[in-house]
This record gives C-alpha cells, sequence and structure tokens, in this order.
C-alpha cells in the first residue's frame, strides 16, 4: 500500500491532470491512497471570496466565486467525456452548498466560514480527477476526507483527532475494486460535520496522516521539481539535488523555513519508519529524494533564505534582566499571539527577535510587550539560515552584507540583513 499526494501545481491545467493517468499506469497493481490539493491557486482565490462575503460584500463574493465555478467547469468538461454529466451533478452539489452560504449573513467568526468555504477546493479538484480517471480506465473510488480526518473546532489551523482518524482510515477496504482511493488533502470536519482546515499547504501533512494510519510502505509526495534541492534553484541557479535526507534534516530544514514539505508531514512517518520521497512529476523515471530514518552524511550546505523579515528590539525599561521574569512574559506573548520566532538573542537587558512579517500580530506584540520594554522594529529584512554550512559558503552568502543579527552552531548559522 502506497500514498501519493499531488499539489495544487500537479493539477493546474488540463495536461497535468492527464500526466497524473501517466504517473499511474506505472503503479497498476498497487494499493493507492491519493491526496489531492485544490487546482492551482483556487484556495487563494477562495480566501478572497471569504473576505467579500465576511465584508458583508454579497454580489462581489458570488462574483468571485462564479469565476471558481467557470474555471473547475472548464476542467471538467476538457478532461471528461462518459462520465461529464455525473461530474457537473457532483460539483453543482458542491457550489450549491457554498452559495447557500453566501447567501445568509455571517453570524459567526471569520475562521469557521473560512474553513467552510475554502475546503471546497479540495472537494473540487478530486472530483474532477476521479472522474477523469475512471473515464479512462483507472478505476478509483473518492472518498470525502471529512468522513475520515476529524478534527477539534480550531478552525483554520485544526487539530486531529487521531484516535477516531485511525479507526476510520484502517476501515479502508482494499479490493479489485477498490484498488485506488482518491480524497482531499488540507481538509477534514469536526464531530458536527463542520468542514474543518488544517492549515496552509497543509495537504503533505494529510497524506501523512493517511501513511500513517495505514502503515503504507512509503508516501510520495510528487512535485514540479526534481526533487529536494539544497536552495531555492529560482534564486541559485546552482542549486543541486539532494539524493537522499533523514527525517531529522528534513524536519530542520521545513523548521527553518525550507518549502519542500510542511513541517508536520514528517512526524506521522518518522514515527513508523515510512520513507517519503519526493518525486519529479514530469519524469517518475527521475530519481529525486529519499527522506528516512537513519544517518546522513556528506549534505551540500542547505540555503534557505527568508524575505519580509521583521526584527523586533526589546530593551527592558527598568534595567531588569531579562533572564528573570521578562522572558517568561514573552514567551506567554509568543503563545498568546500564535507567534513562531525565527530568530532569538538575547543579552543582559535587551532581547532581539526576528519574525515573519505579520503587520498585526508585530504591533499587538509591540504593544503589549511595551508595557514593560522599550520596543523597536526593523522591517524588509532577509534572513539567511545555512545547514552544514562551510567557510565558502558563508564566504559566499553572508561577506559584504549589513549583518544586525547572526547566530551559529556547530551545524547551522543564521544571519539577518538590511
Ligand atoms: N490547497 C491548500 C493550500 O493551497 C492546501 C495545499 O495545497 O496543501 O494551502
Ligand atoms: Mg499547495
Amino acid at each position: 500500500m502506497k500514498v501519493f499526494k499531488f499539489g495544487g501545481a500537479s493539477v493546474n491545467s488540463v495536461d497535468r491532470i492527464k500526466n497524473i493517468k501517466t504517473i499511474l499506469s506505472q503503479f497498476n497493481n498497487e494499493h493507492l491512497v491519493i491526496i489531492i490539493s485544490a487546482i492551482g491557486k483556487t484556495t487563494n482565490a477562495l480566501e478572497k471570496v471569504v473576505d467579500a462575503y465576511f465584508n458583508n460584500e454579497t454580489e462581489k463574493s458570488l462574483r468571485l466565486f462564479e469565476e471558481i465555478k467557470t474555471q473547475h467547469n472548464e476542467f471538467a468538461k476538457n478532461l471528461i467525456s462518459e462520465n461529464l454529466n455525473q461530474c457537473f451533478l457532483d460539483l453543482n452539489d458542491l457550489f450549491t452548498e457554498v452559495e447557500w452560504l453566501l447567501h445568509d449573513k455571517p453570524v459567526r467568526h471569520y475562521d469557521y466560514y473560512y474553513d467552510q468555504i475554502v475546503s471546497i477546493g479540495e472537494l473540487l479538484s478530486t472530483r474532477i480527477v476521479s472522474h477523469y480517471l475512471n473515464d479512462v480506465g483507472v478505476q478509483n473510488s473518492w472518498l470525502d476526507v471529512r468522513d475520515i480526518i476529524r478534527t477539534d473546532n480550531n478552525f483554520r489551523n485544526a487539530i486531529v483527532d487521531w484516535n477516531t482518524t485511525k479507526a476510520k482510515i484502517t476501515n479502508l477496504n482494499f479490493n479489485d475494486h477498490n484498488r485506488v482511493f482518491i480524497t482531499q488533502g488540507f481538509i477534514g470536519a469536526t464531530d458536527e460535520n463542520e468542514n474543518t482546515t488544517l492549515g496552509r499547504e497543509g495537504s503533505d501533512f494529510s497524506a501523512a496522516i493517511f501513511a500513517n494510519g495505514l502503515n503504507a510502505e512509503s508516501l510520495t509526495i510528487w512535485k514540479d521539481v526534481e526533487g529536494v534541492m539544497n536552495a531555492d534553484p529560482k534564486q541559485f541557479p546552482e542549486a543541486q539535488l539532494i539524493p537522499e535526507l533523514n527525517f531529522e534534516e528534513a524536519i530542520e530544514m521545513a523548521f527553518y523555513g525550507a518549502q519542500v514539505i510542511h513541517p508536520k508531514t514528517i512526524k506521522p512517518l518518522q514515527n513508523k519508519k515510512i520513507p517519503l520521497y519526493v518525486k519529479c512529476f514530469f519524469d517518475a523515471s527521475l530519481k529525486g529524494t529519499i527522506i528516512k530514518e537513519g544517518s546522513i552524511n556528506n549534505l551540500p550546505p542547505i540555503i534557505i533564505v527568508k524575505e519580509n523579515q521583521v526584527l523586533v528590539n526589546l530593551r527592558t525599561k527598568d534595567f531588569s534582566f531579562v533572564g528573570d521574569k521578562p522572558m517568561s512574559f514573552l514567551y506567554q506573548l509568543f503563545d498568546e499571539l500564535k507567534i513562531k520566532p525565527n530568530l532569538i538573542q538575547t543579552a543582559a537587558i535587551n532581547v532581539q527577535i526576528c519574525l515573519d512579517d505579520n503587520s498585526e500580530k508585530i504591533e499587538e506584540l509591540a504593544l503589549k510587550a511595551s508595557e514593560i520594554f522599550d520596543v523597536q522594529v526593523q522591517k524588509s529584512l532577509q534572513l539567511i539560515t545555512i545547514r552544514h554550512y562551510t567557510k565558502k559558503s558563508i564566504k559566499d552568502l553572508l561577506s559584504n552584507k549589513n549583518i544586525l543579527l547572526k547566530q551559529q552552531s556547530t551545524t547551522t548559522i543564521q544571519a539577518l540583513f538590511l
């Protein structure tokens, strides 16, 4: 049993969806669970629908939603023949669900509506891919993941109820008629059948949940790149493929902001020692990257660049040491505001914190911290992290830079600059 995940970029054109069939034809005898994201940038488009709806701009929200409907109907028309009518009916059921909601006035909080509306992206894409594959002879069953992944009601960042979810996953019945299951990434449901989402880019995590629950032989994430690279090839043309990584390195990379895999993906796999393959969607014969248990030597320097960083400089007003009460006060604030600092450095009466630029949160942090600190905020900075740094990589990347903050361990160096 294998689990596959196809992201939004793997289904963002008719040709790419057809390519899924080409890939699957190499796994004719396997039991597969296939997790799929929303088509292309549909999630962003749906976020705009939610914003308009929540601002009481009903007309606008319906207009924006109409564009999404048209786009999905077009995909269906261009891909499906025999099952086209059934596909239109299935899509229509989903459209209607959202439109009913859009005609009502919002009375609950934003995150609730976000999840009810945004979750439709994955339901639509999987309906289309499932009908298409059935049409071209890859027999499969469409699963509504909301009947399987059970979560709490922490909308937009729902926490998975592992016991219930695992029990439901184990109930999946593979046989000759049910060799391939197609289902949605990113979404789940509460025990009151309200839609939930697991956090942006969460489909990798969904795939890992299935792999764990099914004790899968492996999880393969199909991407529009060759595999995991040691840097973003768009920024560093000389970036190289890393053929093998271990779980620990992968989780560190994700933690420092590498855009390879969603950070929550590794734990469910590591816990069951299930290998993760990151493979090229355009050429399945390429080896890609394998991420597994074990030790790995000779990794090249791994470079992670984060733009739009903010440096918050804090200094205790009364000259008390930050190591005493102020630090725990700060960590409580991070918890309360759901802030994840990218770098923290403390001195006697100073703390420097590097964060992603989320204006609202930073304003709130600055305001609350100003109870006991003098606060200064500096924006538009860049953070470079090099794992397994070498003299050369430090020279190439960090010399001639106006560095504001630097931190170095035996494996990792991080520098923040203008
Ligand atoms: N469609 C969702 C997103 O764009 C989930 C995912 O792609 O993993 O965030
Ligand atoms: Mg995606």
